[in-house]
């Protein structure tokens, strides 16, 4: 398996520390807000990524965190918390917010068949980790105390910079435009480790205990400390956006090997952003896309996955309503020949041995998701695998098979069975007779009925068809 590395800008051959053994952890989500399709990109490449490692072999061991505290609105120290911030905006406890918006986002990992990390990682409930991590740093000489915060100090750490390649000076320039809140801060890119409920944050809800006094822990702290936790001192592989890359990484790294002496993460892994129809999604442009955006378009969140495949993980996507609705076509066909070749085949063996052609096509795919996860390229040998020759049987196993790193649902894909009531036939070709005549808005009106019954109507070749509504 050859994956890019962040770290050494490089596309390397993958090899883990303890094979097969693979320990991966990916920075999760701010619960603060609902989670957008941007989110979900990165989320469905990590899923990629995970399953990949695991149809290869490999037992990956992956944790995720979950930030509900000390994520500022700026990714340096500046700001308000964002839970709290969010909270305010909502008019719920910052404890209703988390859970909220947690909820939210499982519901929309679930909804693009990401499996869930095996330890999901709160932070509000690792706090004496964070100290624990903290403690070490200090006595270390790594950080230093005021009126204010614990801070992390970089000129101590000599390595700081490395995963971006940003040098000190450079970034202090960056920094020094902000509004410095700390006049004892030593060095302007010193970021904190634990913020006191003191000054600007007097009033903030989440707060603990600490030898510092009452407060917060720093964003960053928390990845580090709860990786480490739960996946040892050295991981395989960390993964996120890549906005990330150069504040919160590069802070991870120096907290992480300051205190152990031992590289923190072997390979990072980031994906690039999505963009919506060329604008960065965001609310004040009002292009901001959840999983229900595109339900209520009737469109399977599947097609979603699928046309995130499309762009490679490293190349900056750009989401357009037309390259949905085309992938919902292609989704649509694709799901269309697993039924016609389940119903020619209704049981399949998957440990039978293909022919060659078939384990041509398979060794295909392996080297398409092997060489760095290119899955434009992988999608290119499941259709050529869908327009083959191959008999059903071998045909249907092979995709199956592909499935099991693209997670498209294909095993479950059943042909739909429904009643259609009466009512809504009747008022289907009611709404036809109204079509033929021209009256366009009664037309309208009836198709509004058949929706609130639950069904949908669309127009083909050869008449209408109706389907219940997903
Ligand atoms: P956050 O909740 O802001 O910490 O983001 C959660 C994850 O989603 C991080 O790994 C971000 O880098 C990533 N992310 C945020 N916005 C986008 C976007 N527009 N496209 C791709 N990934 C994103
Ligand atoms: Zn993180």
């Amino acid at each position: 398996m050859k994956l890019y590395n962040t770290a050494t800008r490089k596309i390397e051959e993958f090899k883990p520390l303890k094979p097969p053994e693979v320990a991966f952890y990916t920075c999760g989500p701010t619960v603060y807000d609902f989670s957008h399709l941007g989110h979900l990109r990165t989320y469905t490449n990590s899923d990629v990524l995970k399953r990949t490692l695991q149809y290869l072999g490999y037992k990956v061991k992956h944790v995720m965190n979950i930030t509900d505290v000390g994520h500022l609105t700026s990714d340096s120290d500046e700001g308000q918390d964002k839970m709290e911030k969010g909270a305010e905006k909502r008019q719920m406890t910052v404890w209703d917010l988390a859970k909220t918006y947690t909820d939210f986002f499982f519901y929309s990992t679930e909804q693009l068949n990401i499996k869930k990390p095996d330890i999901i990682a709160p932070a509000t409930e690792h706090i004496p980790d964070f100290i624990k991590l903290i403690e070490v740093l200090l006595e270390k000489g790594f950080g230093y105390e005021t009126g204010q915060a614990v801070y992390f100090d970089v000129k101590k750490f000599t390595d700081y910079g490395k995963l971006s390649g940003q040098k000190l000076e450079e970034k202090e320039i960056g920094v020094r435009e902000e509004v410095h809140v700390d006049k004892e801060k030593r060095n302007p890119a010193d970021f904190a480790l634990w913020f006191k409920r003191v000054g600007r944050f007097k009033d903030h809800v989440m707060y603990w205990p600490s030898p510092w006094g009452d407060g917060f822990p720093g964003w960053h702290i928390e990845c580090s400390a709860m990786c480490m936790k739960y996946l040892g001192e050295t991981i395989d592989i960390h993964g996120g956006g890549i906005d990330h890359i150069p504040v919160h990484h590069e802070n991870e790294i120096a907290q992480s090997e300051a205190a152990t002496g031992k590289q923190f993460a072997r390979y990072w892994f980031h994906n690039d952003f999505l963009l919506v129809e060329g604008q960065k999604m965001s609310k004040s442009l009002d292009n901001f896309l959840t999983i229900d955006h595109i339900k209520k378009r009737d469109i399977d969140p599947l097609a979603l996955r699928l046309l995130y495949f499309q762009t490679h993980y490293r190349q900056i996507m750009n989401f357009t309503w037309d390259a949905l609705y085309a992938a919902k076509s292609a989704y649509e066909r694709l799901k269309a020949v697993i039924v016609e070749l389940k119903e020619k085949e209704k049981k399949i063996n998957m440990q039978e041995e293909y022919s060659e052609e078939g384990r041509s096509r398979k060794q295909k795919f392996i080297d398409a998701i092997s060489d760095d996860l290119q899955m434009p390229r992988a999608l290119a040998v499941l259709w050529e695998t869908v327009k083959s020759n191959l008999p059903a049987r071998e045909k249907l196993h092979l995709l199956l098979d592909f499935d099991e790193v693209l997670g498209l649902g294909l095993k479950t894909i059943e042909k739909e069975i429904y009643d259609i009531p009466e009512e809504v036939i009747k008022l289907a070709q009611e709404r036809e007779e109204a079509r033929l005549i021209g009256d366009f808005a009664r037309a309208d009106r009836v198709r509004d009925e058949i929706h609130k019954r639950g069904f949908a109507i669309k127009d083909t070749d050869h008449g209408f068809e109706i389907a219940r509504r997903k």
